[in-house]
């Protein structure tokens, strides 16, 4: 035999983990877990369980306690009553605690990993691996936050109870995700696990014990969905943390609408994976088994759409359709298995289904010649030809080992089918010419984009999604902001719930110089055109000493859309850089300081204010505008340097289209702090201007026509924000809604907002003085106005 003969004949021998002390661990605890609330293991209620299965066996694990709303109730009192000293507890000490826990995590690494593993049936090569290794990291990276907390963020606080609900595919990282930042800042934390999955979690809350963690601060329950819904109804909550499926996102949007909790979503995905023709083709093969087969596919930014360039297809498809068959899939505890088992019968089901509906609509499938074991949950690794770009197989997430591959001829086209699916988790692009993928990275939309590798992940780079696969980050800096808010909320007074929706009053009747006051009627602002209003109605505006002063447009639901239209179609706002945006924000402020005294008038006769006050505003109005100039070149994202030879670009871009329902009071500084410092960072704007006092605003559209605005960049309708406001939430062409309407809306809007889960910003009820937010906190507003996108590029050969 010679030594080709040999090598082709080499086999792998099993290599199984040693799983016993995973196994004396749940003997130690008799194989049953109570809730872990304030500290001490406490029953269910009522005693109701459920049984952890092994997916790789079908043995059962241990029996779990089911957590009830009245469970759900006694954590959330728990942590509750931990948080003030908590939060009063000094950083470096915090710091000290999320130490101690990365320590933990650390000495018995080993351990958890055998342990999530067998609760999973992830290969253990990746949870000893990538997993452990990565749960420690992040409490690592989250001490040093709570080191330095408070000269990072100063005049910021924790937000109170955190309620947080993770899904089972990386049970004891998506923990870390949640609970590190959430203690690092100074809340106290309420967590459900899946109920696939909780043991890793009941082995942490072990080790919060081992470290002495004060108790309350965290606590576990776990159960079903209904355990979660409970968490995330509770009214003693502050935030809801949730990962999980886009659908279930949707819900807790909507159940969260009519409270101030804070929400940061982690949903679904279906990434592409895009290959040019001048990619190394060997690495991408692998950088897509990567991709797809790493955690059996069950991975919300898995590259589950291949996109692959026409001249290079056939030449991928056939290297890849070798690689699949020399995959090993079986017993996850052998440390040369590649893909192990699916987490539970109902998931198993799913992706046949799926297969089987893709196949139905015309898709070739091709699954891998490689053995699958005779029991236990395992399906072969799958990749499906021939489909089209609407087929199920192109949109929807599978979340199992199933590749979609289609391809494309040019750049464009490959950046149309990326972002052809309402979601934007992630993306991976393969080029050997950084040129080509540099340009690709911001044109698609995805939180993450990976170049020439993927599924890279670490605590200082920000995580999350665009569109429907969520909003909010975890990791990096961006994610513990999501943990704290700046102080001066909350201590500005409540408004009045239904302030803000009059109109300019009606002319008292038989006053004649309404019937013959100044003939004038004020357009909507649209695409860079005055319009008439689509219903054809308008509202007289009165002075404070009651004189008919002019007409103003009552836009309607047509003219928001329209109003949206312009704004979509004004996209190369974004591509134009800082500087160039800067300049035309100067021009406006130079163009309304040279109407100065004329806007202070006219604010002065209409609000009743002073002339001084007039005068003030309108000063803080431009300096506001100039405040957006200068941020339209400084609002820089930053530069992290993870573990392993990768730099990750941390890039602030603009959220798209956003609506602005804009106050009642300040008619013209509110107006232009918002819309101005939005479009300062890329963003088109559809506001709609005070209800009470809307002529400032259409006063403005001559600032705006002298000034070198792209038509469609900022649009302007006018009418009442309890009609318009509701347009606008439920518009899918609007990607994030700042709404400052009457108080007795927001509910309203929030509810809407799930028809794309745009993000939605409000005053949670709370009058904000305009003169000091502008003033001294443009970047509470440039955060609203942007989200960020971390591109990863690796580095040597
Ligand atoms: P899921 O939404 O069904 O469940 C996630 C968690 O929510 C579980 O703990 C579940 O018990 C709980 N839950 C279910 N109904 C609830 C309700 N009404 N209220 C509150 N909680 C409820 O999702 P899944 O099947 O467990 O996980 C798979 C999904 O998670 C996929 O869609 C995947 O893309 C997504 N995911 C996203 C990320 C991310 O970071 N974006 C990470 C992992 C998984």
């Amino acid at each position: 035999m010679n030594t080709l003969e040999a090598f082709a004949m080499m086999d792998y021998g099993p290599a199984p983990e040693d799983a016993r002390e995973a196994h004396a661990w749940l003997d130690a605890h008799d194989r049953r877990f109570d809730l872990f609330i304030d500290g001490q293991w406490q029953p269910a209620t009522d005693d109701t369980r459920f049984d952890s299965h092994d997916p790789a066996s079908g043995e059962p694990l241990a029996s779990i306690a089911s957590a009830s709303a009245a469970d759900v109730d006694r954590a959330v009192a728990a942590a509750r009553k931990a948080f003030p000293a908590w939060r009063d507890t000094p950083g470096h000490m915090r710091a000290r605690y999320l130490y101690a826990l990365a320590r933990q995590i650390q000495k018995h690494a080993r351990r958890l990993a055998v342990l999530e593993t067998l609760d999973n049936g992830k290969p253990i090569r990746e949870t000893r691996d990538i997993d452990i290794p990565l749960v420690a990291r992040h409490f690592y990276h989250h001490a040093g936050w709570a080191q330095i907390l408070a000269s990072e963020f100063p005049d910021h606080e924790p937000l109170g109870v955190a309620g947080q609900v993770i899904p089972w595919n990386f049970p004891l990282l998506m923990l870390a995700w949640k609970i590190a930042p959430a203690i690092a800042a100074g809340n106290t934390v309420v967590l459900k696990p899946a109920e696939f999955t909780s043991l890793t979690a009941l082995a942490f809350a072990e080790l919060c014990r081992n470290v002495g963690l004060p108790d309350g601060v965290v606590n576990i329950v776990t159960g079903a969905g209904e355990t979660g819904a409970a968490l995330v109804a509770h009214p003693d909550v502050d935030k809801i943390a949730f990962t999980g499926s886009t659908e279930v996102g949707r819900e807790i949007r909507r159940q969260t609408a009519d409270s101030a909790k804070r929400l940061t979503l982690e949903l679904g995905g279906k990434s592409p994976f895009i290959v040019f023709d001048d990619a190394d083709l060997d690495s991408a093969v692998e950088g897509i088994v990567d991709g797809i087969w790493f955690n059996q596919g069950e991975v919300c930014c898995a590259g589950s759409r291949l996109l692959v360039h026409e001249a290079v297809s056939e030449r991928l498809l056939a290297k890849l359709r070798r690689r699949m068959n020399t995959l090993r899939i079986g017993n996850p505890l052998d440390k040369a298995i590649d893909i192990g088992a699916i987490v539970a019968p109902v998931q198993l089901e799913r992706i046949r289904g799926l297969v089987d509906q893709a196949v139905a609509e015309g898709a070739t499938c091709h699954q891998a010649e490689c053995p699958l074991p005779e029991t236990g949950l395992f399906y072969p690794p799958t990749l499906l030809t021939d489909v089209g770009p609407a087929s199920t197989a192109a949109q929807t997430e599978i979340f199992g080992p199933v590749l979609t591959a289609m391809t494309f001829r040019t750049p464009d086209e490959a950046v149309m089918l990326a972002n052809n699916t309402a979601y934007g988790l992630a993306a991976s692009v393969w080029s050997e010419n950084i040129n080509v993928a540099l340009e690709l990275a911001p044109r698609i939309q995805a939180g993450v984009v990976w170049i020439n590798t993927t599924n890279r992940f670490d605590a200082a780079c920000g995580f999350g999604g665009y569109r429907e696969s969520g909003y909010g980050r975890e990791g990096g800096r961006e994610g513990l902001a999501a943990y704290l808010r700046p102080a001066w909320e909350q201590r500005l007074p409540m408004l009045p719930l239904d302030t803000g929706d009059e109109l300019g009053a009606a002319a008292p009747a038989g006053d004649p110089s309404a019937a013959f006051g100044i003939d004038r009627t004020a357009k909507l602002y649209i695409g860079g055109k005055q319009k008439r209003p689509d219903g054809g109605y308008s509202q007289p505006i009165v002075a404070a000493d009651g004189q008919h002063v002019a007409d103003v447009s009552l836009g309607n639901r047509k003219d928001i859309r329209d109003a949206v239209e312009a704004a979509r179609a004004a996209a190369g706002w974004a591509r134009q850089d800082g500087h160039a945006r800067a300049q035309i924000l100067y021009y406006m402020a130079e163009n309304l300081a040279q109407r100065r005294d004329e806007f202070a008038a006219r604010d002065a006769r209409l609000s009743g204010v002073t002339a001084q006050q007039a005068g003030a505003e309108i000063d803080e109005a431009i300096s506001q505008a100039f405040s957006a100039a200068a941020w339209a070149d400084k609002y820089d994202g930053a530069v992290h340097n993870p573990p392993g030879r990768v730099l990750t670009a941390a890039l602030h871009e603009p959220m798209g289209v956003i609506g602005i329902v804009c106050p009642a009071d300040a008619p013209l500084l509110a107006f232009v702090s918002l819309a101005l410092h939005a479009i300062a960072l890329g963003n088109r704007v559809v506001a709609i201007p005070s209800a009470r006092c809307p002529l400032l605003a259409t006063d403005f559209y001559q600032v705006l026509e002298t000034s070198d605005l792209p038509d469609g960049v900022l649009n302007i309708v006018t009418g009442r924000p309890t009609e318009l406001a509701p347009v606008l939430a439920d518009h899918m062409g609007v990607d994030a809604l700042w709404y400052f309407g009457p108080a007795s809306g927001i509910a309203d809007v929030k509810a809407r907002s799930t028809s794309n889960l745009k993000t939605v910003w409000t005053h949670e009820g709370r009058a904000l003085d305009w003169f000091a937010l502008g003033a001294g906190h443009a970047r509470d507003i440039l955060g609203h106005a942007s989200q960020v996108k971390n591109v990863w590029i690796p580095y040597g050969e």
